[in-house]
């Protein structure tokens, strides 16, 4: 290891202590290989040199070569202020501007030298100009050896602080220059060979100052590899260890619970999706080790009756089952389609949520200490620690995306073995990303919905066409149907929400004064929610006017018709869910997506998305390249890494099936890590795992 990789950047030519402070907590930046993993977001060909007679204003940034003839000031005041300095290069004039930084300009830049300067030209008044250019003296610029030229994220305080990106090349030119050993090599020669991939020093010194686009390729394709390879590695280790260290239960009998619902109780038969996903479930039951399955499937596929299945698997073995959702609501509502799909059958299921209290509780809490309840639908407040289970052997987690790896691990104290773990989720996630944080589970898709559906008409509608709009909910609900109206979340403020949601439920009233209409939203108490739910439940009420508390999970059948108002304040996913509350009985559902008429153009991506299919799975991953990764809902909690340095989910899933690939070799060749040519393997990851926060969590 090279001792200079753990030294203070602030001996760094250029830092000191005030700008090492600054990075530190701007960035997090302290040492030199903090440094040296701050890789560039963007580069910019800076080979060409154009001429100010070549200029036009369509051009992007650019530089020309040249001198500062002399400086001028117009107006006054802090506003209006600005300086122009006139700029030749023999061929014509152009301007440079600085509406602020003026003082500094002029003790900056001075006239009869020679200047690079590099911005977006744009025509003012009959001449080029560029505004707040980066200008840099010509004999400096082989700085960037005239190439490639880094571009590094900077905050708005560094800025402020004049720390810019091009101080960050300054000092990272420096770093390099003071390294003159190799850096260490980080992937065993024997990967590096069979993938073609550069040494580490060479990909760190060229990701920062590429000569070409070549060199910088493989620079970045080498880093990436390396980043999803040890998070793969990681990963994959820690699932075959907890393989090894913890036995499962062994379930291994369909007995007379399972087979008299399955025989006497079932309304339907299974879609060949449901019995593919429960041979499967059943094959993992039976085999001593623990299930940690994710069963991924679309809103509407069924993946309840799935998980209620496997639980009767549970009780026919002697154990007891538990089911958890996100919210409150939802528990409630599994908790009924559970009763109900069970009926006559003598099975004790009981509800656990935090509105659950005294003497109820009291009883659930004896109920399941003593054994006699045999399903507890809860909550997450499930996991906390005064509920004790008798024989828990399987919870199933509803929602994935709430709920990571460290809450599955808590699971493992509730009973002597860990209980087999089903996570259901609705919103599917891509292979790729499915991969990175879930890597430890086993993955199950429904990927069939029920015979009869037929699939969501979604239509775009801009917030000026309401006539058309209400004349369609009228028509919808003369012919028995039930709508369903979303008003969006304004998160700075609840209290705006419910008023935006008050104001518009009075003005539904007065358009649909036929109808009879309820209103549900977050703030209401949980017994006032249920009572309006259930009105609309029960037929009573023909509209809801709803926030997106009815995002997941609801189920009325005879409710044919989403409407979503302000639609482009949603994510794709959520829209998704949204859409998935429709589509459940046998006649024609729609899904109308509300927006004002100007949008941006990823707004109306969204939207074209939403209109053009109903494949949860093609949506998702539209999503993940939409948004990015970090801002999935629920990767944060996700306790798997998310702070990847150089690679890109979205973009880059090849090379994740590639590192995924590699690191299942290893393991699967050195299940007991100590083997003497991985042994650098072993020790990069344990070195990772003590920066990482994230991996240690789960470790
Ligand atoms: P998910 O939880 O996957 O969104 P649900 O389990 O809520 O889906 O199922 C949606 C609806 O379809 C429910 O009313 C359920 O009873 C019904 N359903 C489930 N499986 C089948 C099936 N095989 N055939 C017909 N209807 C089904
Ligand atoms: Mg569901």
């Amino acid at each position: 290891m090279l001792d200079i990789l753990n030294q203070d950047i602030q001996y760094l030519p250029g830092v000191g202590p005030k700008k090492r402070d600054m990075l530190q907590k701007e960035l997090g930046i302290s040492k030199i290989s903090d440094l040296l993993e701050y890789y560039p977001y963007k580069y910019v060909d800076r080979s060409r040199i154009y001429t100010i007679n070549e200029l036009r204003s369509d051009m992007p940034f650019v530089q020309v070569k040249g001198r500062i003839l002399g400086f001028e000031e117009f107006g006054s005041g802090p506003r209006k202020k600005r300086l122009v300095a006139h700029f030749t290069d023999g061929t014509g004039i152009a301007d440079i501007v600085w509406f602020s930084g003026i003082k500094y300009a002029t003790q900056q830049f001075k006239v009869n030298t020679e200047y690079i300067v590099f911005g977006k030209p744009t025509l003012y008044g009959g001449r080029y100009q560029f505004a707040h250019p980066d200008i840099d003296k010509a004999e400096d610029l082989q700085l960037s050896q005239m190439g490639m030229q880094p571009y590094y994220i900077t905050t708005e305080k560094m800025k402020k602080a004049g720390l810019t990106s091009r101080s960050i090349e300054k000092i990272t030119k420096a770093m390099l220059e003071k390294m003159n050993q190799p850096l260490p090599e980080t992937l065993p020669p024997f990967i590096a060979n069979r993938l073609r991939l550069v040494e580490r020093d060479t990909a760190l010194r060229h990701v920062h100052y590429p000569k070409t686009a070549e060199e910088l390729q493989s620079a970045r394709f080498r880093l990436k590899f390396e980043e999803l390879f040890y998070v793969q590695l990681n990963i994959l280790r820690y699932a075959s260890d907890q393989k090894k260290k913890y036995r499962g239960y062994a379930f291994p009998r369909i007995g007379e619970i399972f087979n008299s619902f399955y025989s006497d109780h079932l309304p339907f038969s299974l879609t060949d999706a449901q019995k593919r996903v429960m041979r499967e479930i059943r094959s993992d039951l039976g085999s001593g080790r623990q299930m940690n399955r994710l069963l991924q499937g679309d809103v509407g596929s069924g993946k309840t009756l799935v998980a209620l299945m496997t639980m009767l698997i549970a009780l026919d073995n002697g154990y007891q089952a538990c089911i958890m959702a996100p919210t409150e609501i939802l528990a409630e509502q599994h908790l009924a389609t559970i009763r109900e799909f069970l009926g006559d059958m003598d099975i004790r299921v009981e509800l656990l949520t935090g509105i659950v209290k005294g003497k109820r509780r009291k009883t659930v809490l004896d109920g399941l200490a003593s054994g006699s309840v045999d399903i507890l639908v809860g909550t997450h407040a499930v996991i906390e620690d005064t509920v004790q289970f008798s024989k828990l052997g399987l919870v199933v987690v509803d929602e994935q995306h709430r709920f990571g790896v460290a809450q599955r691990a808590r699971l493992w104290s509730k009973s002597q073995n860990p209980p087999h773990v089903l996570v259901m989720t609705a919103t599917p996630i891509p292979r790729t990303l499915a991969m990175t944080i879930y890597g430890d589970l086993d993955v199950s898709v429904i990927d069939q919905l029920p015979p009869g559906r037929k699939p969501i008409v979604t239509i775009h509608k801009y917030n000026n066409q309401t006539t058309s709009l209400y004349s369609g909910i009228r028509q919808q609900i003369k012919e028995g149907r039930q709508v369903y109206i979303v008003f969006p979340l304004i998160k700075e403020s609840e209290k705006l929400d419910i008023q935006n949601l008050e104001e518009g439920f009075e003005i539904l009233k007065e358009v649909f004064p036929e109808f009879r209409l309820s209103k549900v939203h977050g703030k209401m108490k949980p017994a006032e929610k249920d009572e309006e739910m259930q009105k609309f439940v029960n037929g009573e009420t023909q509209i809801l006017v709803a926030t997106t508390v009815i995002e997941v999970g609801v189920n009325v059948p005879n409710a044919s018709v989403m409407v979503i108002l302000n639609a482009e304040r949603f994510g794709l996913s959520q829209l998704h869910q949204l859409r998935g509350r429709v589509g459940r009985g046998a006649s024609q559902s729609y899904c109308i997506l509300v927006t004002k008429p100007q949008l941006t153009n990823e707004t109306r991506k969204r939207i074209d998305i939403m209109c053009d299919t109903n494949d949860g799975f093609l949506i998702a991953e539209a999503d993940l390249k939409l948004r990015g990764p970090g801002d999935l809902e629920g990767t944060q909690q996700s306790g798997m890494a998310f702070d990847l340095k150089i690679a890109d989910i979205a973009r880059d899933g090849q090379i994740v099936q590639m590192a995924r690939e590699e690191a299942q070799k290893i393991i699967e060749q050195d299940p007991e890590c100590n083997k003497t040519e991985n042994s650098m393997l072993w020790q990069r990851l344990a070195a990772l795992r003590k920066t990482n926060v994230n991996w240690a969590a789960i470790s």
